[in-house]
């Protein structure tokens, strides 16, 4: 098969972590016979400096005729005290919205070799965890109505949260079927016992529910889900939040990994294009140094190949490669812990994935 992937190296650490799977997804397509076809498009930054703005349209146009998009990350202290308008996030904003990508997936797995790396008590975490947290990512409190106004109390501010039953059921489907696809279990998480629009999530959770009688459903209240991701992280299989739930739980649990060089995400709408990044940042710090864990990009990659282009022994295969270097105790330095490794740097790390894929 032959698909066309649009990449966006963005800024910092972006063109070093995009380019380590770039060479991985061209191995996998060597040897499972597809070919992939890249076209590059500036956001962020980058894209400031050289049109004026954070998301060109050339750039919205590349992405919708590509069959998904790979991202690094954009961003960097050079752009901070823009206008919001000519900020580099702004660019990723607009594509999410151009693209309608109303899902994320952040799957946070703790590795065996690294339970070192863990911040939680090794009792916690004995059998290790699993979990994929699907979080709704284009309703809610961040999309609501907002402003300042005259309040009983003098100057207020608010912002409103609002679901439709809509929003909801096509976030339950996407969630029941990440669950049927692993081992079977969905928790879906809110704060019924105060929100108005938690009760409907809750009530439009277990409806669709009922159409999936193979995965188990519960519920929990999210200031629980908060303390029994750190108490037994590994109870969870996948959950499912509102986008403001979401956010939170999901740096919480990309934590407790131990690093977020490791971490791929997924975002999803309707159609089978998405967008896959890590989910760091651009790390300015390290940028250009050869110094950047390319983990996190290139399990992105493999994501892209399970969730867009439906090629699961691919997307393991390349899981598998990682898993390899890092059991045999191969560390960039941002994972490198109290191991004694020699660290690597981003192409070493690069060329020990390949070899082992
Ligand atoms: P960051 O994730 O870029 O970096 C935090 C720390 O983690 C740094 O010390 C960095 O060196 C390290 N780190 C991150 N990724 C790493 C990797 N792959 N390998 C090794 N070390 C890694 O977060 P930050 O410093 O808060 O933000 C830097 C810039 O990135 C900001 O401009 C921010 O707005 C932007 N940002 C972009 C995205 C995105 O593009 N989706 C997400 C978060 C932050």
């Amino acid at each position: 098969m032959k698909y066309t992937i649009a990449l966006i190296k963005g800024d910092g650490i972006g063109p070093e972590i995009v380019g380590s799977a770039v060479r991985v997804l061209q191995k996998a397509g060597e040897k499972f016979g597809h070919s992939f076809v890249f076209r590059e498009y500036l956001m962020g930054g980058c894209a400031i400096d050289a049109s004026g703005t954070p998301l060109p349209e050339e750039t919205v146009a590349g992405c919708l005729a590509s069959d998904s998009v790979l991202l690094g990350a954009v961003g960097g202290p050079k752009w901070d005290k823009n206008p919001p308008a000519l900020r580099p996030e702004k660019g990723l904003l607009g594509l999410r919205a151009a693209l309608g990508l109303y899902t994320n997936l952040r799957p946070a797995k703790l590795y065996p070799a690294l339970s070192a790396e863990c911040p939680l008590r090794a009792d916690i975490v004995a059998e290790g965890f699993d979990l994929m947290i699907v979080r709704e990512l284009t309703g809610g409190i961040y999309f609501g109505e907002r402003g300042r106004r005259e309040g009983k109390f003098g100057p207020e501010a608010y912002d409103t949260e609002a679901y439709s039953v809509a929003e909801i059921e096509r976030i339950a489907r996407v969630a029941f079927e990440t669950a049927k696809k692993r081992r079977g279990r969905l928790v879906s998480i809110d704060k019924a016992n105060v929100l108005e629009t938690s009760r409907l999530w809750r009530e439009t959770m277990h409806r669709i529910g009922a159409e999936y009688p193979e995965v188990a459903l519960s519920d929990m209240l999210v200031d629980n889900a908060a303390m029994q991701l750190v108490r037994c992280p590994s109870q969870f299989d996948v959950i499912v939040t509102s986008n403001l739930f979401g956010d939170i739980l999901s740096d919480e649990a990309s934590q407790i990994t131990g690093s977020i060089g490791l971490l791929p995400s997924a975002s999803l709408g309707d159609g089978t294009c998405g967008l896959y990044e890590p989910i760091h940042g651009s790390a300015p710090d390290i940028a250009g140094q050869d110094k950047a864990n390319p983990i996190a990009t290139i399990l992105s990659a493999a994501m892209m190949l399970r969730y867009s282009f439906g090629l699961s022994a691919e997307a393991g295969c390349i899981e598998a490669a990682v898993d390899h270097v890092l059991a045999q105790g191969l560390r960039t330095a941002d994972i490198l812990g109290k191991s004694g490794a020699r660290p690597l740097g981003c192409t070493a790390m690069t060329d020990a994935i390949l070899a082992a894929l």
